[in-house]
């Protein structure tokens, strides 16, 4: 998938970066920017009437000052997967109607970080040095994996850094179907190529921009006959209408193509939301039907559907799974003790046991 990008924004000190200049040649058509000038384009960019819109348009070229390796923003109150993010860049060129991301950033364009020789530098440092037995890294946080990656050719870089640490492993997310450039590698077992995967209806009506369910199947079969690990992410989990059915067809659909002995897990997270994402997104794309649904607060402040439903949502999902692949590595994410036994059966009673429980599958593998 190529992504049109109308303006490249260059920091002074980004712009004679090798990266820099490679990505000015694949984007010929866009006009650029430097230091003071592009300045003056991002003070029009805030009068625009929705300017997150035309910032996925737009690239701002910079080198990360800060450290590049955090641990996921979970919340002490659910159980956490203790997932470490390799903070890649932020901003995505599509657009599904529930992102996060409308609400954790008010800069509306997106960022590349060319100085990825520190990202290499800290990551070797971060593992050598932690004492920690094994770490589970990803992208994609603020970001979608793949979006980008034909510019910046990131993932294989980090598949091939991977490929040589034992006591790690990385999870590229992505709802695009950009994989050639993953094709030309030999995957080593640590790596994971995931697809965040809906309701079709979902993926056509809330995910604009994004690739269909059967272009990610179509990237996900390509991956496994290459070699790679996949995942499966049901998040948000959007449990409207003729829900059930909906789902079903989708889990269906991944396992007429997948083999079960090719998915290291399978996650589920019904729709959550900070309440003022409801403002924003009702701002851009007019109301949108299920985030008035009936929501309680969560431990995080979020916005939650009610205990029973949940259980309900994940306990249907997860019995569907089942029949397909009894042994399926099944994972909630950010939720309780009482969900995970009274929807999975699993007792799953802190984030040192998902943790474990998700690393296992490296184990297994090994
Ligand atoms: S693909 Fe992910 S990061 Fe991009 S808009 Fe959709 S939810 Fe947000």
């Amino acid at each position: 998938m190529k992504f049109r990008i109308d303006q490249i924004w260059i920091d002074d000190d980004a712009v004679d970066a090798p990266l820099t200049s490679a990505i000015i040649r694949k984007t010929s058509g866009s006009r650029v920017f430097v230091g003071e000038d592009y300045k003056a384009e991002a003070r029009k960019l805030e009068l625009e009437s929705d300017p997150f819109r035309k910032g996925k348009r737009i690239i701002r070229l910079m080198k990360r000052k800060g450290v590049f390796v955090k641990p996921c923003p979970g919340t002490r109150e659910y159980v956490c997967c203790n997932l470490e993010i390799i903070h890649i860049g932020q901003g995505c060129p599509m657009d599904c109607r529930y992102c996060a991301l409308q609400f954790y950033f008010n800069k509306p364009v997106m960022e590349i970080f060319v100085n990825q020789d520190d990202m290499i530098s800290e990551l070797h440092e971060y593992i050598g040095g932690s004492g920690k037995a094994f770490h589970r890294f990803c992208t994609g946080e603020f970001t979608d994996s793949l979006a980008l990656d034909p510019l910046t050719g990131l993932s294989s870089r980090l598949i091939r850094f991977f490929g040589k640490q034992r006591g790690a492993s990385l999870e590229i997310k992505t709802k695009t179907n950009s994989v050639e450039p993953l094709l030309r590698i030999t995957p080593d077992g640590n790596i994971v190529v995931s697809f965040s995967v809906n309701a079709s209806e979902i993926t056509r009506r809330e995910e604009l921009h994004a690739a269909s369910l059967e272009e990610r199947l179509k990237a996900a079969t390509l991956l496994q006959k290459a070699g790679y690990r996949l995942g499966f992410h049901f998040d948000p989990i959007v449990p409207v209408g003729e829900w059930k059915p909906a789902y079903a067809l989708t889990i269906s659909k991944i396992f007429d193509v997948i083999s079960p002995d090719s998915i290291a897990w399978i996650s589920m997270g019904v729709l959550r939301f900070q309440p003022v994402l409801k403002e924003i997104v009702t701002s851009r794309f007019g109301p949108v039907r299920y985030f008035h649904d009936a929501f309680s607060p969560g431990l995080d402040g979020k916005s939650r559907l009610f205990f029973k439903r949940r259980i309900d949502v994940y306990r249907f999902l997860a019995d569907k799974i089942r029949l397909k692949s009894p042994d399926a590595r099944i994972y909630l994410c950010m939720e309780s003790p009482e969900i995970w036994e009274q929807s999975l059966g699993i007792k799953m009673n802190s984030s040192a046991d998902l943790s474990n429980y998700l690393d296992e599958a490296f184990r297994v593998a090994s």
